[in-house]
């Protein structure tokens, strides 16, 4: 980097000396004035246009791409991550008694609040019950949040405030987990999870500092804009305050949850125009796979009987949907399961035709529902690393339905919007991690919900996922690519090829900026070869 851009001030730049890549071709340099992406061509071309105040950026023979983009990741619920407790690839009982102590320790008089657990993980193939939590504590709230949040695990103690018992009913989109007498094990499953008093669930909900460091680190990774689903008010307000005092790290573009609808009158006259919007509502059709209550056509190969749940009433979906496009909002309907993905169609498909829908996830498509999809075409937002994280599905689904599952290259060769995304804290925020499982589908120990070679992607088409594709899932088909016009948003990385940079992931990252202005630069003696 020449000594101009140490200074970092203008918002704006001639790129030269290394290869630009604007998402659709490559460039030898790119020009960014007032903080929107003007030229690309040749060095010759890019310094003869250059305005006489804007810098020349020498960028070492490396690669410079689009800002990042993640389509749909919850933003309080991953600050909130970061003060849980970590119950990440806790194998045994022990282990995550140890975990819950440990963090007891620091947090004396708080409720425990974790996340994380996965009963595929643990040896024994059994989610935690209300057991396992009361030999820990009956006199503290414990809540445990499913790795995919879908489902929790609560302790007695919380189960008694909740005035829950063997003649409580099932809430509508819900289920409560039952011993084989009717009794609460201390599992809740999809809404029966908003039953529990908010003072505990949101114990460690996240302050200005936290939103600050968390906007930072995700500018780390080269992110400059997120989809924050289902936003609630508190989440609103804080980030726009934020906003106002000055530019973020990371554009936010709000999907309101679909129960905090009433809010958005009184949030709406918030919004910083370009760093905090609004772009959509977020409603559910259905839970998770891991859960089980991802919904079914046919019932699960590990539970047969069970198809899962739908999580909102047809008529509170269809409320969303139109709720949605009158005030110009995109509706996003989370559809894991292949029924639900043709309950989402059909309400798409009944209704006058929209400016974007999104369908989240769209995990399970078997030839039927891609059958209904070509004839809807929503966008598609994935979560790429689902495929390694969800090694186990073949337990769930069985052959030969486990083929069905994220099929990104079909979706691809057919022409959808196909937007990645992490759905943090469900997965990790790195989207290099996203671009490496769309293109490998196996984890470093082969591991894969469906390893089919046919449905990876290249690189290229990796980092689309994560940049115009994504930009265009936000309702802002300027944003992730170089294109004069678009924002000066980009990722300067310490490598030549798009490969190398996957393969590297985050340490390829040099600098990241958006609209023009540096939010991230590498610390020295972290740089990539
Ligand atoms: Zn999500």
């Amino acid at each position: 980097m020449g000594d101009e851009a140490a200074m970092g001030n203008a918002e704006g730049g001639a790129w030269v000396g290394g290869r630009v890549f604007t998402g659709v071709r490559y460039a030898e340099a790119l020009l960014v004035e007032d903080g929107i992406a003007v030229a690309t061509g040749s060095r010759r071309s890019v310094l003869r246009n250059k305005g006489t105040g804007t810098p020349v950026r020498d960028v070492g023979g490396h690669l410079l791409i689009p800002g990042l983009i993640d389509a749909h990741l919850h933003l309080s619920a991953t600050m909130n991550a970061s003060r849980q407790v970590d119950l990440k690839d806790v194998t045994s009982r022990r282990e995550l008694r140890a975990r819950i102590e440990r963090w007891r320790s620091s947090h004396s008089s708080e409720p425990v609040v974790g996340r994380g657990w996965n009963e595929e993980v643990l040896q024994d193939h059994r989610p935690p019950t209300r057991r396992d939590l009361d030999a820990i504590s009956t006199d503290r709230p414990i809540v445990l949040e499913r790795i995919c949040g879908h489902a929790a695990v609560v302790n007695s103690y919380v189960l008694d405030a909740m005035e829950l018992d063997r003649s409580s009913p099932d809430p509508v989109g819900g289920r409560i987990g039952r011993d084989s007498d009717g009794s609460p094990t201390g599992l809740l499953y999809d809404a029966a999870l908003e039953q529990v008093p908010a003072r505990w669930w949101r114990a460690v909900t996240g302050n200005e500092t936290a939103l600050a460091q968390t906007l930072r680190s995700f500018a780390s990774y080269g992110l400059t804009s997120i989809g924050a689903m289902d936003a609630g008010p508190e989440e609103v307000v804080a980030v726009c305050r934020r906003a106002r005092v000055g530019p973020l790290k990371v554009g936010v573009h709000f999907f309101l949850s679909a129960r905090a609808r009433e809010s958005f009158t009184s949030l709406r006259d918030r919004a910083v125009v370009g760093e905090a919007e609004f772009a959509g509502v977020k409603a559910y059709a259905d839970g998770s796979f891991g859960a089980r209550t991802a919904w079914l056509r046919a019932s699960y190969a590990d539970a047969p009987g069970e198809v899962g749940l739908a999580a909102s009433s047809e008529d509170e979906l269809r409320t969303s949907i139109d709720w949605a496009e009158v005030r110009g909002l995109i509706p996003a309907l989370h559809a894991i399961g292949d029924r639900a993905m043709l309950e989402v169609l059909r309400l798409f498909r009944e209704r006058p035709r929209g400016r974007l829908r999104r369908i989240e996830h769209a995990s399970l498509t078997p030839p039927a529902v891609l059958k209904v999809l070509d004839q809807v075409r929503p966008c598609l937002v994935v979560q790429p690393a689902f495929v390694v994280d969800d090694w186990w599905l073949k337990e769930r689904l069985g052959m030969p339905r486990t083929r069905w599952a994220y099929r990104f290259r079909s979706f691809l060769t057919r022409g959808y919007r196909l937007a990645g995304s992490s759905d943090s804290p469900a997965s990790s925020i790195d989207p290099w991690s996203g671009m490496q499982a769309a293109m490998d589908r196996r984890d470093r120990q082969g591991r894969s919900a469906n390893p089919s070679p046919r449905e990876s992607l290249s690189a290229e088409e990796a980092l689309s996922l994560y940049t115009s594709n994504a930009g265009a899932a936000l309702g802002h088909p300027e944003l992730g690519s170089l294109e004069p016009g678009s924002p000066g948003d980009l990722v300067v990385l310490g490598v030549h090829t798009l490969e190398d940079a996957v393969r590297l992931g985050r340490d390829s990252v040099l600098e990241c900026w958006r609209r023009g202005r540096r939010v991230h630069r590498a610390r020295s003696g972290h740089r990539a070869p």
